[in-house]
């Protein structure tokens, strides 16, 4: 529900927005996601997402799912499925973790659309056309049976320079060095008997090392990057050299070429269809709203500012490959921020879905609510460091934070409001006290709100707890639910103060926490949205439709003080949280 008249009270309207793209990595169609994927480019991008619209910008967070390359015709052909109905099934599944996890994409889209090809094939002509693009001969590997090429890990063989026997094509896990396929001794296909034949073959390779100067001079400005993100940059740069963007693949996007084009064996290599994704789902995206060309404001504009946001195996796609792709193909806006998370790891050891090292999204939902473990991911998730997922801990920060901290202050201060006015009580004189904390809170808004703005998520959400806990602090001392007893109209003021403060901290807890926010927004009387949440669509396109996450999103400018009136009516509160351990439990009231 839209605001309607007299529950605009907090919305205001911002003369120049700012725009903001929300760049999530694209996950990669292979399987469900778990936890150790969500906690890099799905849940911080969606607080991301969420802030910024809250302080009025127009966002646009746009991904899709990836669907080319070898390993998914690899793990197909292993099912005895076309790739097509495997890339079906994993979109389906993914879409669902992230519909569940409250993820606000106003597009998510797939690789394997017509709109995704044809930007593709633009950007690939853009580049041929200015040069960046060489034909060369090399050896590729192929399983003679099929034709297909074989990705570099499914093969395997002798070590040449330790003789293990199963070393990888790509490397040997044995003495951990890089290998080529074609030093292996006695190569043969993963798994099996079957053989590798090495034969030479034509590819387009993007002319990487002409662009090498203006990516270090460009990484190099951005001294707002985390560490890491600089670091590795830095280091890819310093070595580019020219990177094949053709494969021997029956699965892909078309080589827009003559003599190219017909050829079922020769696609677009998947690195590069994918990062193109970014503009191609946003291009979608104006489509789907009847504004062709609205994605130029985000793609085409100096002034917009773009937040790419992965785990830290991705960072130099989004460092080096893309812009480099960006600055060959024409005046395309580049990266602003790269928000990569170090690694989750399970009981120190890393996530692993072929080890069956894995906690799936899916598992988690369908037992606990989403903030929970969104609350989890970003509080204790690796922003800064590897980090490691426990459900001890898991179970700790729900119950001490989450329920008791902030779950309690709510459950008090509007189950004390309730009971005793219904409605939120007109206050009397303030103390010096009361006007200390609600300016303290409010300006803490401030302070989260900057803190979200430079992705540094465990200080604003540190920040916003932390304040839950002084008002908490104050509602003990004030006691309002003796006072009531005596005086009545200092106990209506003292909730009016808890009720603001938690009106504010429902504003800084929203981006992280969007199902009881929601709620608790509810519960403060109000009708209309802080926290949407996304829906799943059909998108028609030539003759056939696809899946896509989207939604309705705009809130209005909400990031200021709360402006709560007096009298306004509080529907009975419920709790926010659930305790972990133990059966459903009331958050203490008094
Ligand atoms: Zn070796």
């Amino acid at each position: 529900m839209r605001s309607g008249p007299g529950l605009a009270d907090t919305v205001h309207q911002v003369p120049d927005r700012r725009i903001v793209l929300i760049a999530p990595a694209w996950p990669y169609a292979n399987g469900p996601r778990h936890i150790g994927h969500v906690v890099g480019f799905a849940v911080p991008a969606d607080v991301l997402a969420r802030f910024e619209r809250l302080r009025g910008s127009r966002v646009l967070m746009a991904s899709g799912t990836d669907e080319h390359g070898t390993p998914i015709t690899y793990e197909a052909d292993k099912e005895g499925i076309p790739p097509r109905e495997f890339v079906d099934r994993n979109n389906a599944s993914i879409v669902d973790d992230l519909v569940r996890l409250g993820m606000t994409y106003d597009i998510f889209t797939r690789t394997t659309t017509a709109n995704h090809y044809r930007v593709t094939q633009d950007m690939f002509l853009k580049l041929y056309e200015k040069g960046y693009l060489v034909a060369h001969k090399q050896m590729g590997a192929f399983d003679p049976a099929s034709g297909r090429t074989l990705p570099d890990r499914y093969i395997e063989g002798k070590c040449p320079i330790c003789g293990y026997p199963d070393a990888r094509g790509d490397q040997c896990d044995n003495c951990g060095n890089q290998l080529d396929p074609t030093d292996l001794i006695n190569p043969h296909q993963r798994g099996s008997d079957a053989p590798v034949e090495f034969r030479e073959t034509e590819h387009f390779f993007f002319d990487l090392p002409a662009f090498g100067e203006r990516l270090k001079t460009w990484i190099g400005s951005h001294d707002n990057w985390r560490p890491n993100v600089r670091k590795y940059s830095l280091e890819f740069v310093r070595n580019l050299k020219p990177r094949a963007i053709t494969r021997d693949l029956d699965w892909g996007v078309p080589v827009p070429l003559p003599g190219w084009e017909d050829n079922p064996a020769k696609k677009i290599y998947v690195w590069f269809d994918a990062v193109i994704g970014y503009l191609s789902a946003s291009i979608e995206w104006a489509m789907q709203r009847g504004e062709p060309d609205a994605w130029k404001d985000w793609w085409e504009s100096p002034d917009s500012h773009h937040y790419y946001v992965m785990g830290k195996d991705n960072i130099t796609f989004h460092t080096v490959l893309w812009p480099a792709i960006l600055m060959g193909a024409g005046d395309f806006h580049l990266p602003d921020d790269i928000v990569a998370s170090e690694f989750l790891h399970m009981e120190g050891k890393k996530f692993s879905t072929s080890r069956g090292q894995v906690i799936y999204v899916k598992d988690v939902l369908d037992r606990y609510d989403a903030d929970a473990l969104r609350y989890y991911l970003m509080i204790a998730g690796p922003e800064n460091q590897d980090t490691d997922f426990t459900w001890d801990e898991f179970v700790r920060r729900n119950n001490d934070e989450l329920v008791a901290t902030w779950g309690n202050l709510v459950h008090r201060t509007l189950v004390n409001a309730h009971r005793n006015f219904a409605a939120v009580p007109e206050p009397g004189a303030m103390t010096a006290a009361d006007e200390t904390l609600l300016l303290e809170v409010e300006k803490a808004l401030e302070y989260v709100g900057q803190q979200l703005q430079e992705a540094r998520f465990q200080n604003a959400l540190k920040h916003a707890m932390a304040m839950a806990s002084k008002v908490n602090v104050y509602l003990g001392t004030e006691q309002p639910w003796h006072t009531i007893k005596t005086d009545r109209e200092r106990a209506g003021t003292v909730l009016y103060v808890a009720l603001r403060c938690v009106d504010n901290l429902k504003t800084m807890f929203a981006p992280f926490l969007p199902f009881s926010s929601q709620r608790l927004h509810a519960m403060l009387g109000y009708e209309d949205l802080i926290a949407p949440q996304p829906e799943v669509r059909q998108f028609a396109e030539d003759a056939t439709a696809h899946t896509v996450i989207t939604g309705d999103y705009e809130s209005g400018d909400r990031w200021h003080p709360s402006e709560l009136r007096p009298g306004r009516k509080l529907p009975n509160p419920e709790p926010l949280f659930k305790r972990l351990d133990e059966v459903v439990e009331e958050a203490p009231s008094s």
